[in-house]
């Protein structure tokens, strides 16, 4: 009977695997997908203070202010010795990653944050390809395609699992007295979503498909404590297209030029509705796209000409790696307009373009906007003047701007060994839970970008955190 059963064979997963077999212990992973990694290979970097990395860079962080800082941002909804817990350790799980092999291309800020995020050389792909061939030679066991159906118990006390193969869909009964359910959150179930926001339609997951809140059901039938939802992390406005997946337009330079570039945006009628800086936090960009019920990013042939030769109004604050320019901008405007992409208008006048969208006010809203550009002033909503352009030589464009989900949190209370608590905040004896089925007590309503890369952070930090909490408990 293994010693451990880690269920998902995502990030913290396989941190968690590595972790157990390091110990001595023997270990499961059951995997519900026909690959390993989960929403840990779109991954770009993770958070750490005090790493081996950031020393060499002379990056120093105040720890007690980092803290106050986001618990702040969080309203207290965060649970402070949780987020302590993370701070003081995210830097060795840093170096302990860097020790199995994950190489970092850089660390820093992303937009205005904490220079926390350690961006992966390679991305998140090259760091799973790592961390599983480490699981491999440890002599991990994985069962790929297999689900979790149920977690068993006996007299109170955690005995096993039942999983079904994906494919044959038969059932098996595996014993154990430690579960680790690492099942990467809820944000690919619509239902649980929804709980979240009102307007979820214009809601997009950008995940792999697979993280569909299972652990959080599983815990909860074995009397997990229905936790706070926690948070959607929201990854700022992305284009809303009806013809095509999220996925699709990951790497488009349209998406980047209309939601990274802090250019106009409108909204169901034409009105501005906020500084569209906004995007340097790109959960508060969500909140403000979704505030809204119909949302476009409106620039002109000039913006186009500039972003495509000259170079970037506003560096690409979501990502930690910024291109000079939007090289392929025009080229992709063409082929898209040619498509009959329904997400992208254009038109030789703001008239026209209005009539096409049915924005009402929209003219009246580009001719107050231009002259708040001319005058160097947003006198409306105060976005820095540096990124005030005019809306003036046609052909003017429209994209249509949804808001892109990496991942949704919450849902069950940990103590800070990752034992899944109860109704009445005692530990389920012999189950944990991991990365993002456990980050709901990192935050409060909104994600906290603000510390850049703290998913994944999480993930590595927690998967080490329950294995540690198994070993003191043999
Ligand atoms: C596009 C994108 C970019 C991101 N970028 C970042 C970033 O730069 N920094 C950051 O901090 N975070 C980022 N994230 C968030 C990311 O989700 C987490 O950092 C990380 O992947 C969480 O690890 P996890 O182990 O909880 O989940 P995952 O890595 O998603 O792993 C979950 C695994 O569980 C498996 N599983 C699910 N249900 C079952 C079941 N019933 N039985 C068995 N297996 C199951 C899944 O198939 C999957 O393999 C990003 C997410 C996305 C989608």
């Amino acid at each position: 009977m293994p010693e451990v059963v880690i269920i998902g064979g995502g990030l913290s997963g396989l941190v968690a695997a590595i972790t157990a077999r390091q110990a001595g212990l023997s270990c499961v992973v059951i995997e519900k997908g026909r690959s390993l990694g989960g929403d840990g290979n779109y991954v770009e970097g993770v958070m750490g203070v005090d790493s081996r990395l950031q020393q060499q860079a002379g990056i120093t962080i105040d720890r007690t202010r980092l803290l106050q800082d986001e618990l702040n941002y969080s309203h207290y909804e965060a649970s402070a010795p949780h987020l302590k817990q993370l701070i003081d350790h995210s830097g060795e799980t840093i170096d302990w990653l860097a020790d199995q092999g994950v190489k970092f291309a850089s660390v820093g800020p992303q937009g205005k944050s904490w220079p926390t995020i350690h961006a992966f050389a390679g991305g998140g792909h090259a760091a799973v390809a790592t961390l599983v061939a480490k699981a491999r030679q440890l002599g991990v066991e994985f069962c790929m395609s297999t689900s979790t159906q149920k977690l068993l118990q006996t007299a109170g006390h955690l005995s096993g699992v039942e999983v079904m193969n994906e494919v044959t869909g038969q059932t098996t009964k595996i014993a154990t007295d430690n579960v680790i359910l690492a099942t990467g959150g809820y944000v690919d179930n619509p239902e649980l979503v929804k709980k979240q926001t009102p307007l979820s339609d214009r809601l997009m997951s950008v995940s792999d498909g697979k993280s569909t809140g299972d652990g959080m059901q599983l815990a909860w039938a074995a009397g997990a404590m229905h936790d706070s939802m926690g948070a959607l992390q929201f990854g700022g406005g992305a284009i809303f297209d009806p013809m095509l997946p999220p996925f699709m337009h990951m790497t488009s330079e349209i998406g980047v030029a209309a939601t990274q570039e802090a250019i106009l945006w409108v909204n169901q009628v034409g009105d501005r509705f906020v500084n569209e800086d906004v995007n340097d936090n790109m959960c508060h960009a969500g909140n403000a796209l979704l505030g809204q019920a119909r949302t476009f990013a409106i620039f002109d042939a000039e913006a186009v000409k500039h972003l495509s030769t000259v170079g970037l109004y506003k560096a690409v604050g979501n990502s930690p790696f910024s291109p000079d320019t939007l090289s392929k901008l025009p080229d992709e405007l063409a082929s898209d307009l040619a498509a009959h992409r329904k997400y992208l208008a254009k038109a030789d006048s703001l008239e026209t373009l209005a009539e096409q969208l049915h924005l009402p006010n929209l003219v009246d809203s580009v001719a107050h906007y231009n002259q708040q550009v001319a005058a160097g002033v947003d006198a409306d909503f105060g976005k820095a003047s540096a990124y005030l352009t005019p809306v003036k030589d046609g052909p003017f464009y429209a994209v249509t701007l949804g808001v892109g989900m990496a991942c949704a949190i919450g849902g069950l209370r940990i103590d800070t060994h990752n034992a899944v608590l109860n109704a009445h905040g005692y530990p389920l004896p012999g189950l944990y839970a991991i990365g993002n089925d456990a980050a709901g007590m990192l935050v409060g309503d909104t994600y906290a970008v603000t510390l850049p890369g703290s998913t994944a952070g999480f993930a590595a930090f927690s998967g080490r955190n329950a294995v540690a909490a198994i070993v003191q408990n043999k």
